[in-house]
């Protein structure tokens, strides 16, 4: 799993996120949810490697990760645009991370082709980006941040610029994904419907720090502060 310890970042004298500690149970499914600027995605950068804090630790699979590389820490990433190569088929973008990493070319084959299945895009993978829909295009990134099995998936509001439909169904689908791969996941979203759906835990951040941890069950029935109460509250 994953382990926040009182990690703190400030940009300038602007604290974007603020001594948070929170723990990620392996294998789990867990949403940051919170409003613009509430410090979501600087956190996942943190737990990427892709910030440094200014105080705290981070543990990876019980390992202290705080000053690892973000090669070292094993992790796959999806962001909001997460740009495929355009100019590589479906099948090359998903191997491309195990290319690098030089797995034999028969490995390499049979990996894509499972990977495929599993993103239920069989049959496209001779296809360039240009000629998939952006529910596609997001699913073939999945693949390919699944590729070379990471410890932990990130995903930063991975399917908000599609569609309201899509975005449904991109939901279900993950949810159904993740029960396949058990992957410890930590996604980002300011939709709390959509954290709601999705999550086994919904950690509720605001300014900064951490309002409440829970399941959505009981942050929705036992809304710690009044912030919560009003983000979460029933939907009209
Ligand atoms: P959103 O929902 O809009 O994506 P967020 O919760 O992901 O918001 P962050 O991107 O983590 O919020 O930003 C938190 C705060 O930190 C914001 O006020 C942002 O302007 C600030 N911030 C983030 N990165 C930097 C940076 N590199 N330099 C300066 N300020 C930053
Ligand atoms: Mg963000």
């Amino acid at each position: 799993g994953i382990i926040v310890e009182n990690v703190s970042k400030q940009f300038g004298s602007f604290k974007a996120v603020d001594s948070v500690s929170l723990e990620i149970g392996s294998g789990s499914l867990v949403a940051l949810l919170g409003p613009s600027g509430s410090g979501k995605s600087t956190l996942l950068r943190l737990i990427a490697g892709l910030e440094l804090p200014d105080s705290g630790k981070i543990l990876l699979t019980g390992k202290d990760a705080t000053y690892q590389s973000v090669q070292e820490r094993n992790i796959g990433f999806l962001f909001q645009h997460y740009a495929l190569f355009k100019h590589m088929t479906v099948c090359k973008n998903i191997a491309f991370g195990l290319e690098i990493r030089k797995a034999q070319k028969a490995k390499i084959k049979a990996r894509v082709e499972e990977l495929l299945e599993l993103v239920q895009l069989s049959g496209l993978g001779d296809r360039y980006p240009s000629q998939l829909s952006g529910g596609q295009r997001q699913r073939v990134a999945l693949a390919r941040a699944l590729a070379p099995e990471p410890k932990v998936l990130l995903l930063d509001e991975p399917f908000s610029a599609l569609d309201a439909r899509v975005r449904k169904d991109l939901r279900a689908w993950l949810r159904k994904l993740h029960d396949e791969v058990h992957v410890t996941t930590v996604f980002v979203t300011h939709d709390q419907e959509e954290a709601m759906e999705v999550s086994d835990e919904i950690v509720v951040m605001n300014k900064g720090r951490v309002e409440q941890i829970g399941t959505p069950a009981e942050i929705y029935d036992r809304p710690a502060t009044a912030f919560v109460m009003s983000f979460i509250g029933p939907v009209n």
